[in-house]
């Protein structure tokens, strides 16, 4: 976990946020690596949930909501977590993380715990310049209930039928106890998430499907099968709506977390808005001649977690030659940067055809122009950050029109003539 935090600052994927003012509290920003990092993690999701179906449209609420939104979806009276004073030392800790011991995490101060007080997490805020309570509104803590309060507009704009769904990546905000671990519980983060609509008999069904779909797309973008597995929630953990959740957990270096939840809902966020808004969000199914509330199957998605989860596993060390080398063994698609330019030195010689190169690829790939220091230290560079293709530029390009095209994993290199680069490139760096 320190080798990726320090890298991750080092090389400009997160930073503290607001550091020159010393960090605030547990927030984070993304550097010019990791803003694209995460940006190829949302458009992987996206690709996979919206272009490559025709049963999923998207959707791009907004962040502020009507306040009653929340009373409906029952996060006014519920959504908080138990918390607990130590008297000792003060801190803050939730209760139901406590260790068995009973001895204070922080100051090791037995039985010295105030009793647990239920602590609302959303963020709290005023819309307009009176502070009272007709103008309280609060910041979303998930991105799910824009899409309920959304289903019969996008229904009828899309003309989309049961079983079908709404993807939506957005910034939710949590007022969390206790955030830690680095990226992974944050009180702003980014989240995906899916609201698949069904008929009332097959959500079991869809439930199945979307824990092995959504399993699958993990797999697919790297990460191994001993750091990944599926966790079904005990009868005992699961909300008071959901007939069944399961999470899609990562083995982190502290152990496993939550990257996903997926839940089947049943009908009760749009039965619970259609109370509370007293409007009909029902859906007339014409060729069974019936009219239902659809149930929802929800997989829930934090781009923070599976991002860091994609570090993590992408995270290597190995020896060549007597040295060591630390590479990112990324997928490509979610390599921050596709391919590097790379004049074998810099001279007056090799460098406008160099730029040549680089100007032809911008257009195609995110490509990084570097001709500062040493060949080897500049590949050992690009290996760091998980770069799968460096192209060098060298003396015999001037003559033969062609650059040394070299893989990240491998460090096999291959002659490929100039003309040809694009299509070589866009063949080895699938979608
Ligand atoms: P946890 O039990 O870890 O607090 P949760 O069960 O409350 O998570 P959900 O409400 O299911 O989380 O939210 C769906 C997803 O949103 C989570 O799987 C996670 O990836 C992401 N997420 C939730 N809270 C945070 C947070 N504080 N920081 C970063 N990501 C979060």
């Amino acid at each position: 976990m320190d080798r990726i935090v320090n890298l991750a600052k080092r090389r400009g994927f997160v930073f503290p946020s607001s550091e020159i003012y010393g960090g605030f509290r547990s927030t984070w920003d993304y550097g010019p690596l990791g803003v694209l990092l995460k940006r190829n993690v949302k458009e992987a999701w996206w690709r996979a949930m919206v272009q490559c179906r025709d049963d999923i449209v998207g959707l791009d609420a907004a962040i502020l909501m009507a306040p009653k939104v929340w009373e409906a979806s029952g996060h006014v009276a519920t959504f908080s977590d138990p918390l607990v004073d130590c008297r000792n030392c003060q801190e803050r800790f939730r209760a139901d993380q406590l260790p068995a011991s009973g001895a204070c995490p922080n100051c090791g101060a037995k039985d010295s715990f105030t009793d647990a007080r239920q602590f609302n997490l959303m963020f709290k805020t005023y819309v307009g310049p009176v502070e009272d309570d007709a103008s309280i509104a609060w910041l979303r803590p998930e991105t799910a209930q824009g899409i309920f309060v959304n289903f019969p507009q996008v229904q009828t704009t899309s003309r989309k039928k049961p079983p079908f769904g709404i993807a939506q990546i957005g910034k939710a905000f949590r007022n969390e106890i206790t955030p830690g671990n680095f990226t992974f519980r944050t009180r702003e983060f980014e989240q995906m998430e899916l609201e698949y609509f069904v008929p009332p008999e097959e959500g079991q069904k869809w439930f199945e499907y979307w824990c092995a779909e959504r399993l699958r797309w993990y797999r697919d973008l790297g990460i191994p099968d001993d750091l990944l597995r599926l966790r079904q929630h005990e009868a005992d953990e699961l909300s008071h709506y959901s007939t069944g959740t399961a999470d899609v957990e990562y083995l982190y270096p502290w152990g496993w977390g939550e990257l996903e939840g997926i839940a089947n809902r049943t009908d009760f966020d749009l039965s619970k808005h259609a109370e509370f808004s007293g409007k009909d969000l029902t859906y007339f199914d014409q060729e069974g001649d019936r009219r239902y509330v659809p149930h929802v199957v929800e997989p829930s998605a934090g781009a923070d977690r599976a991002t860091l989860a994609f570090l993590l596993a992408a995270y290597d060390e190995e020896e060549v030659r007597g040295e060591k080398r630390t590479v990112l063994r990324l997928d490509p698609r979610l390599a921050p940067i596709k391919v590097a330019v790379l004049p074998l030195s810099k001279n007056e010689r090799l460098s406008p055809t160099a730029k040549e190169v680089a100007a032809s690829l911008r257009p195609s790939f995110q490509i990084d122009y570097d001709e500062a220091g040493a060949i080897g230290r500049r590949y050992r560079r690009h290996d760091e950050i998980g770069t799968p293709f460096c192209v060098t530029v060298d003396f015999d390009t001037l003559d033969d029109k062609a650059v040394t095209v070299r893989e990240r994993d491998s460090m096999a290199q291959e002659r490929v003539s100039i003309d040809d680069l694009v299509s070589h490139l866009s063949d080895r760096l699938p979608r």
